[in-house]
């Protein structure tokens, strides 16, 4: 299912690279389309070649849990961690790399300025976690950045407010705009932190809109654009704290394999195929309306 979706969103998006003459995306795009395409089996147990990008749903559901294990335990020991969003005012497609950069570039300086601070033995140790994340507003067509941030007390969360506003001015963002608050659910705020990239096309959207039979439109030029504004760009960071030990994964011990059986996706059944047996692997199909939804209702056209 995921990666039916992927696949014909990748394929919309390639073709987006390919009218804006963009080949290095284009290349990632791909890359995207035949994640996992093959898999090899051993023991009931699925081995596949992960693309790592971050548009790739598939990817990113891995990553995703490897990081709530990662960060949760450290976070857990928190006694006060607070919820901060950071924002300024929505943006046009052309503004969108220049603020982002200067996003990254103003929260990396504040954090190195109290970090200088705290060394002084002058002010406290910023302490926290934070995403970039980016919405499109259709309506409009303006594109909103924001950090989504979890710091470990209420005074880390207050002191970034405050320098947020200061450095972008009340020109850009304004007081209302931003939201502090205490964390109430760590697991959820961690998730909500973690699944970076671009909310325009996210699962419980779709399965909302399928759900009630609504038109979606998926606004691929829109997550094009942030795409290529993100490029490069650190999404997911930590700050004064190490970085927690990556969970091991398990992998194959390099041994002769005798017994196993690889399998590779066959679109057309929206499944992976025994590359021998032809047996399916799951034996999944998408629902018509979910299919319908995905090949006709992809707007490209906007923005
Ligand atoms: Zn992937």
């Amino acid at each position: 299912m995921r990666k039916t979706r992927t696949q014909i969103m990748m394929l919309n998006l390639i073709k987006i690279a390919q009218d804006n003459g963009e080949p290095e995306l284009e290349k990632s795009y791909w890359n995207t389309y035949y994640c996992q395409q093959n898999l090899v089996s051993v023991n009931g147990r699925f081995y596949g070649k992960y693309c790592k990008n971050r548009f790739c749903s598939l990817c990113c559901s891995i990553r995703k849990a490897d990081m709530i294990n990662r960060y949760k335990p450290v976070m857990e020991k928190w006694k006060e961690p607070y919820f901060l969003t950071l924002t300024v005012k929505s943006c046009s497609a052309r503004n969108l790399s220049k603020y982002i950069a200067k996003f990254i570039q103003g929260i990396t300086r504040i954090i190195a300025k109290h970090r200088k601070r705290y060394q002084r033995g002058n002010g406290i140790k910023l302490v926290g976690v934070r995403s970039l994340e980016c919405n499109f507003n259709p309506k409009y067509k303006t594109y909103n950045p924001h950090f989504h941030i979890i710091t470990k007390d209420r005074k880390t969360a207050e002191i970034l407010l405050r320098e947020w506003l200061k450095l972008w001015t009340p020109k850009f963002a304004k007081r209302p705009a931003q939201n502090i608050q205490p964390v109430r659910d760590l697991e959820n705020g961690l998730i909500e932190i973690i699944k970076y990239g671009s909310k325009i096309f996210t699962e419980a959207d779709l399965k909302e809109k399928a759900r009630v039979k609504k038109t979606v439109y998926i606004y691929l030029k829109a997550l094009d654009t942030i795409l290529t504004a993100m490029k490069g760009k650190r999404i997911f960071d930590r700050f004064g704290f190490d970085s927690p030990q990556q969970t091991t994964h398990k992998q194959i011990k390099p041994q002769l394999l005798l017994n196993y059986d690889e399998w590779e996706y066959n679109p057309e059944l929206t499944d992976w195929q025994h590359v021998l047996t032809g047996e399916t692997l799951s034996g999944y199909i998408l629902p018509p309306s979910l299919k319908a939804i995905l090949e006709n209702n992809i707007n490209t056209t906007l923005v």
